[in-house]
């Protein structure tokens, strides 16, 4: 029996990696001390691994920036664009690619970035063209096992394989398949293997995730071409073959027959799938058993884990497991030893976690358990392991009688709104009295140093809480007499009070828990601190409803209340897994929806709930959206169906395409929904013109993201072009999303010129 390791976390548990990323790029640092500090890190974590017993140790998991990235760099996929920057810097043109390259009179464009499958991790997209050609061009596979093997290491290379690279990419023009580039890339993944093989690796692990997704015949056909072909030119390598984030399910057949060593299952999302895959197992494949949640915080059930791998053991004997995290642990935050905030996360909470140093003790413990290595040492941590897990599941925080009840009491009008949208229209016309094209913002105005430095006085407890919210006040106000002064219609407080969308909310509610250090690498050197939902979830008391009526008792115009949705708030924590997500998104939702109520009581009469994560949560195998989108959107509506018609809900949406989920878009049934449109040119609205979309839309018309000053007439003709397909009447003008990262002059400015565009569209009727 191995165990195995697919991946660690390469941020350093204090982001040493943040730091001296930002200060190379600041121009702070030399590339020598930042590559010397990267250095650093991966020695620390190989031995850190080695250490704990990990017979399987990864090596090419670290990166300076996205794993994807280092390997079209390695693959030579450097999109021509570069040219002008030369190579005698690998380092400066990795990171021009991951960036962008705006110095020395060159004004470089950086490549595309998307979510790495279901997680909040983002990669780079590679970038294919119909001549792409590929060479072994960056070295760094080899000079990481290389820089292992000194340190007396020999590791497992982690590459993703050929078939998930080409999927993971775009194809940059016309006319051709990116997958019908199999034939070039496979020479360059043999050259790079040999090289491999030849300064002594015995194993190597290919990432294929796609072979848990829903594929193609060409896909497939690949998959079967590309592994023969390994196996074909090195019979004696041992190929680990990884798939994660879902099951083989209907690739079972074709993955279990690839020529490879050991198949890597994850056994924590898709736990159904070992049962197909033990029925058909071929002598001599073995397989890595993803017994520990590499996606999640939660210390692992030995108990459980032991019995899969006793069932594994009865069918194909114990010399042919291998004992794994199910992914790599680069989702989760790195050690837990560094939790020492008992005011945010409890002794007894804490006793139930695991981050990424705990996991890979759990990985060699649950080894030594199954073999009856160590015995002693091995019992003590299984009677640990037991009493924590127990005492989670019987202790008083985690279960509230009260939350339980009032969810199993739902019934389906709690989710309806009293009647249908085409009469609310007409209640909120006269109730609210809004001009033709009105005028909104998203939320948030400029988190500006200053405002940022007010909570960290809070938080260090060098001004008092009366005097935080004193300064709060006068920035709120400052905002609402600006949108005032340029005639906005319906205003926001500005978000000032809030650290984040989700934490803010989360430090409010009861169920919650919060980490110091437990970091997680997002994109680049931008790390998330999720927060840990471990219990029901309850609102003790009003969230926002403070600082919403404050801002309305300082004007007669409208005044937007602002909250976070259901959907979102989930998406974005540590879920607790002794309940469906659906369970958990539900009691979110009822606090929402108590919250929602006290700010229609509290003179409220627009609300809006963000749900720009909706998207984000589908499921990545098709066939099981329906059901994520039929609890996710009821707990929307849950959310906010327990006001009157008068009361106006809004909804926003960034970063989503909605082609295929407009129905359920509109089953939220929400009287207003604003999304991000301006960078596709209003492209995104044509799915709500084709589906006759009948609720409001704001479709953004300027981006959020850069500090550049749209035009009036600008805005006119992006508002014109929204207007050819859907009805006037529908419209509202707004930007693509919240102001938070701008700063006061051309948020002032862009708002002037976005409020001056809704008047020129009116003077046109
Ligand atoms: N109301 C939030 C804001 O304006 C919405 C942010 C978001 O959609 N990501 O900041
Ligand atoms: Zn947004």
């Amino acid at each position: 029996m191995f165990t195995n390791n697919l991946g660690y976390p390469r941020i350093g548990s204090n982001r040493e990696l943040k730091k001296a990323c930002e200060n190379y790029w600041a121009g702070n640092t030399t590339q020598q001390e930042l590559l010397h500090t990267a250095q650093q890190l991966r020695l620390q974590n190989l031995n850190l691994q080695k250490e704990a017993g990990i017979d399987l140790i990864p090596s090419n998991d670290f990166s300076l920036y996205d794993q994807v990235l280092d390997l079209s760099l390695t693959l030579g996929a450097i999109p021509k664009r570069y040219n002008a920057l030369g190579t005698d810097s690998l380092t400066d043109l990795y990171f021009a690619m991951a960036r962008g390259y705006q110095q020395n009179g060159l004004d470089v464009t950086a490549m595309e970035m998307t979510k790495w499958f279901d997680t909040n991790y983002h990669y780079i997209v590679p970038e294919f063209y119909k001549d792409q050609e590929f060479t072994f061009f960056s070295k760094k596979i080899t000079n990481e096992f290389l820089e292992a093997k000194a340190n007396g290491i020999i590791t497992k290379p982690v590459i993703i394989g050929p078939v998930s690279y080409l999927l993971l990419g775009k194809e940059k023009e016309a006319g051709f398949e990116r997958i019908d580039l199999i034939n070039k890339l496979l020479p360059v993944y043999l050259e790079i293997i040999t090289e491999l093989v030849a300064n002594g690796a015995q194993w190597i692990q290919f990432d294929e995730p796609f072979l848990a997704l829903d594929l193609t015949d060409k896909d497939k056909a690949a998959f079967t071409h590309v592994y023969n072909e390994i196996k074909n030119a090195f019979p004696n390598l041992k190929v680990l073959l990884a798939t994660y984030f879902e099951g083989l399910r209907d690739n079972t057949q074709l993955a279990v027959s690839l020529p490879v060593c050991a198949l890597h299952l994850d056994l924590v999302r898709c736990p159904e799938q070992l049962d197909d895959v033990l029925a058909i197992v071929p002598e001599g494949l073995s397989l890595s058993l993803g017994v520990v949640d590499g996606r999640n915080i939660w210390k692992n059930d030995f108990t459980a884990s032991l019995k899969i791998i006793d069932r594994v053991a009865r069918k194909i004997g114990k010399s042919r497991i291998i004992i794994s995290p199910s992914c790599s642990l680069l989702h989760s935050p790195c050690d837990l030893g560094l939790e020492t905030n008992e005011a945010t996360l409890s002794a007894e909470i804490k006793q139930w976690m695991a981050f990424a140093r705990q996991k890979i003790n759990e990985v060699v413990v649950l080894k030594q358990l199954a073999n009856s290595d160590n015995i002693t040492n091995a019992a003590n941590s299984l009677k640990e392991n037991i009493t924590a897990n127990a005492a989670r599941k019987t202790s008083a925080l985690i279960h509230n009688t009260a939350v339980k009840n009032r969810v199993a009491a739902i019934t389906e009008d709690d989710a309806k709104r009293n009647s249908p949208y085409s009469i609310r229209k007409n209640i909120q016309a006269l109730a609210l009295q809004l001009p033709l094209y009105p005028t909104t913002t998203i939320g948030s105005f400029p988190q500006t140093a200053e405002v940022r430095s007010w909570r960290a006085q809070l938080k260090k407890g060098s001004i008092t809480q009366s005097h935080y919210e004193e300064l709060v006040k006068k920035e709120t106000e400052e905002t609402i007499r600006f949108q005032e002064s340029i005639g906005m219609d319906v205003l926001v407080h500005g978000e000032f009070e809030r650290n984040d969308m989700v934490e803010y909310f989360g430090e409010q509610l009861q169920g919650f828990a919060f980490t110091k250090n437990g970091w997680v690498q997002s994109y680049g050197s931008r790390c998330v601190k999720p927060p840990v939902i471990y219990g029901n979830v309850s609102r003790p008391k009003g969230m926002t409803v403070q600082w919403s009526a404050y801002a309305q008792s300082l004007t007669n115009k409208i005044v937007k209340g602002m909250l976070t949705g259901p959907v979102t708030i989930l998406q974005w924590s540590f879920v607790r897994n002794d309940q469906p997500r659906s369970t958990t998104c539900t009691e979110i939702a009822l606090a929402i929806r108590d919250e929602v109520s006290d700010l229609e009581t509290a003179g409220i009469r627009v609300i809006q709930i963000d749900e720009p994560a909706i998207r984000e949560g589908l499921p990545l195998r098709k066939n099981q959206w329906r059901e994520y989108l039929d609890w996710a959107v009821k707990a929307f509506r849950i959310s906010a169906s327990s006001v009157s018609d008068a009361t106006q809900i809004h909804t926003h949406m960034c970063y989503s395409e909605f082609n295929d989920i407009i129905q359920d878009i509109a089953n939220m049934d929400a009287d207003v929904i604003t999304i991000e449109c301006s960078r596709s040119q209003m492209e995104l609205l044509d799915a709500f013109a084709d589906f006759k979309y009948p609720n409001q839309i704001g479709p953004g018309v300027y981006d959020i993201h850069s500090p550049r000053v749209p035009s009036k007439n600008e805005m006119v003709a992006l508002m014109d072009k929204a207007a050819l397909v859907i009805p006037q009447e529908q419209l509202w003008v707004n930007p693509d999303c919240g102001l938070k990262t701008r700063h006061w002059p051309e948020t002032k400015e862009a708002l002037t010129q976005m409020v001056a565009a809704a008047k020129d569209l009116r003077a046109k009727q």
